[in-house]
C-alpha cells in the first residue's frame, strides 16, 4: 500500500486493514480497469468494494455467483428452506468483520443456531460422546466424562495457541501432549478434530493445531457457541452484494482461460473468447486454478510455486431428508453429529435440532457405506489441508499481493478457510486499489478480525 493509501484508509475508517507491500498500490482517485476472477465472496466482495471507484469485470465459470456460498432450495413435509450445501456458519466472535456485513450494512435475516455434538462410532449403540446442551441433564452426561473432559483440554490447548498466534503446533503435536488415555485419543480425539475440518484422521493429524481448532474455539463464549446462519442461506449475502453493483459487470459462464502481460496492460481472455484488457487483475481463485493462470506470465515460476504448496483434499456433501447417519437413539441427537469409521471420520448436520426448521440433514459423505434414501442434492468441494507450510506459503502470497498490479484474494490468503478471511482479503486490496471506496466506508471501524495476519 502506498503511503497515501494507508493515510487514506485510516482517515477514512481509524483502522488500517491488512499489511500490502509498497509496490502495489494505485497511488491516487484515477479510473482503472480491474477484471476479478472468480466469484465466491472473496471476488464479489471484491468487486463491491471497489463498486464506483473502477471499472470492475467480474469473471465467473460457474452459472451464478457464490462459489461455495450456494444455497440450495428444499421442500420437506411440504415446508420449504434454503440450505447451504458449502460454507454456512458466522458469528460476531469467528467472523466479526463479516457479520458486521452481513447484519449492519446488508441487513441480511439470520437465524440462531443451537450447535451440540454427539460422536459415535459407526454400527454401534453407545456414543463415545454427548455434549451438554439445554435439553440434557447432565446427569445424563457422566458417562462421557472423560471424552468432555478432553475437549475442554483441547480447546485450552486451542485457547493457548490462539493467544500465542502459533500455526506452528501440528494436530499430532497437541494431542500427543495431552493428558488423556491413548485409546480415548485415537478413538475420538484424533477423529473429533479431523471431521471438524473435513479431513481423515490421517489428514488431520498434519493440520497446524491452531488452524484445525480456531472455527470451533473462536466463537466459543461461556461455553456456548455464538454462531448464527443467514435465515436464506450465504447465497442472499451473495445477491445482496451483487444487487448493488453499479460499475461492475459480472459475466457468469465465463472463467478466464487466458492472461496475458501486453505493454503495461494485462489482457484476460474468457471462456466465451471475450478479451478483457486490465491494468489490475485480482485472482480470487482458490490456488490451483490461479496458478494455471499465473503460470502463463513470463517470470511467473517461483509465485506459481507458492500457488501449488496450498494442499487441498475431496469433500462431497448431501443433502437428505433420510436420518440414517444419525445415532440410534434420538435422544442422543445432536445438532452435529459424528461418525467415526476407522479412518473416516463425516458430521452430519441436524436442521431441526440445529434451528428448528425443516427435517433435512447436510452430511459429509465422502466415505459412507451407503448412500442417504432421500436425497435432495450433492455437491463436490475441496477442503484445504491446513499445514504449518499452508500459513508459510499464505505470508509469500502476502508479501507479493499487488505486484505489477496482480492480486490475490480468497479464504486461502489470510488464517483458516472462512467468509471472514475471505472478506478479509477483499478489504486488503480494496484499502490500496480504492481507499475512498463508497461501500467500505460503510462499513465504519472495523472490529479486529481473527484473519489479520
Ligand atoms: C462444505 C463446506 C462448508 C463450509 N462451511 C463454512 C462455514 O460454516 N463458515 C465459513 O465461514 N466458511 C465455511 N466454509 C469455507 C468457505 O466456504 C470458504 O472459505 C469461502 O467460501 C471461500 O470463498 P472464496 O471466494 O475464497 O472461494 P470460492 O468460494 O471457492 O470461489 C472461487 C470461485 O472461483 C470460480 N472459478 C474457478 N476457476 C475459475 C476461472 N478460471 N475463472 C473464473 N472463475 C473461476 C469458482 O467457480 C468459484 O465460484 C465451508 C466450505 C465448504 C466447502
Amino acid at each position: 500500500m502506498t503511503a497515501a493509501g494507508i493515510s487514506a484508509a485510516t482517515a477514512l475508517t481509524g483502522v488500517t486493514v491488512g499489511t500490502v507491500p509498497a509496490h502495489a498500490g494505485v497511488g491516487g482517485p484515477t479510473r482503472q480497469r480491474v477484471v476479478v476472477i472468480g466469484g465466491g465472496i472473496a471476488g464479489v466482495a471484491t468487486a463491491w468494494l471497489l463498486d464506483g471507484q473502477h471499472d470492475v469485470t467480474l469473471l465467473e465459470a460457474a452459472p451464478s455467483l457464490g462459489g461455495h456460498a450456494i444455497s440450495v432450495p428444499v421442500d420437506v413435509d411440504g415446508h420449504r428452506a434454503m440450505v447451504d450445501i458449502g460454507a454456512q456458519f458466522f458469528g460476531p466472535y469467528s467472523h466479526p468483520i463479516y457479520n458486521k456485513l452481513v447484519t449492519s450494512v446488508l441487513h441480511v435475516p439470520t437465524v440462531p443456531n443451537t450447535l451440540d455434538n454427539t460422536v459415535f462410532q459407526y454400527g454401534t449403540q453407545t456414543p463415545l460422546m454427548v455434549s451438554p446442551s439445554v435439553d440434557r441433564p447432565i446427569t445424563d452426561l457422566l458417562q462421557y466424562l472423560p471424552a468432555l473432559q478432553a475437549v475442554a483440554e483441547l480447546m485450552d490447548g486451542a485457547r493457548d495457541l490462539e493467544a500465542r498466534r502459533d500455526w506452528k503446533v501440528t494436530v499430532a503435536d497437541l494431542v500427543e501432549s495431552m493428558n488423556v488415555d491413548e485409546k480415548l485419543k485415537q478413538d475420538f480425539v484424533y477423529p473429533y478434530v479431523a471431521s471438524v475440518n473435513g479431513a481423515t484422521v490421517t489428514q488431520g493429524k498434519e493440520f497446524s493445531a491452531r488452524a484445525a481448532l480456531a472455527l470451533a474455539v473462536r466463537p466459543l463464549v461461556d461455553d456456548r457457541t455464538e454462531y448464527v446462519n443467514a435465515r436464506d442461506g450465504l447465497g442472499s449475502v451473495i445477491s445482496a452484494l451483487a444487487d448493488e453493483f453499479t460499475s461492475v459487470s459480472p459475466l457468469i459462464n465465463s472463467g478466464a482461460t487466458g492472461i496475458a502481460r501486453h505493454n503495461s496492460q494485462y489482457l484476460v481472455t474468457d471462456s466465451q473468447g471475450r478479451v478483457h484488457p486490465a491494468d489490475h487483475v485480482v485472482l480470487a481463485l482458490p490456488p490451483e486454478p490461479a496458478a494455471a493462470l499465473v503460470a502463463q506470465l513470463p517470470q511467473s515460476g517461483p509465485l506459481a510455486r507458492t500457488c501449488g504448496r496450498f494442499r487441498y483434499m475431496p469433500a462431497r456433501i448431501v443433502i437428505h431428508s433420510d436420518p440414517m447417519y444419525m445415532p440410534q437413539s434420538t435422544a442422543d441427537w445432536s445438532s452435529f453429529n459424528i461418525t467415526t469409521d476407522g479412518d473416516f471420520c463425516e458430521a452430519s448436520i441436524a436442521y431441526s435440532r440445529l434451528r428448528g426448521d425443516v427435517a433435512v440433514y447436510k452430511s459429509w459423505a465422502l466415505h459412507r457405506r451407503q448412500e442417504p434414501k432421500q436425497l435432495l442434492a450433492s455437491m463436490d468441494f475441496r477442503h484445504p489441508l491446513i499445514t504449518p507450510d499452508f500459513i508459510l506459503a499464505q505470508g509469500e502470497l502476502q508479501r507479493r499481493n499487488g505486484e505489477d498490479g496482480l492480486w490475490f484474494a480468497g479464504s486461502h490468503v489470510f488464517d483458516v478457510d472462512s467468509q471472514e478471511s475471505a472478506l478479509y482479503s477483499a478489504l486488503t486490496i480494496a484499502a490500496s486499489l480504492a481507499p475512498e471506496s463508497t461501500n467500505r466506508a460503510r462499513l465504519g471501524t472495523l472490529p479486529t478480525s481473527p484473519a489479520a495476519p
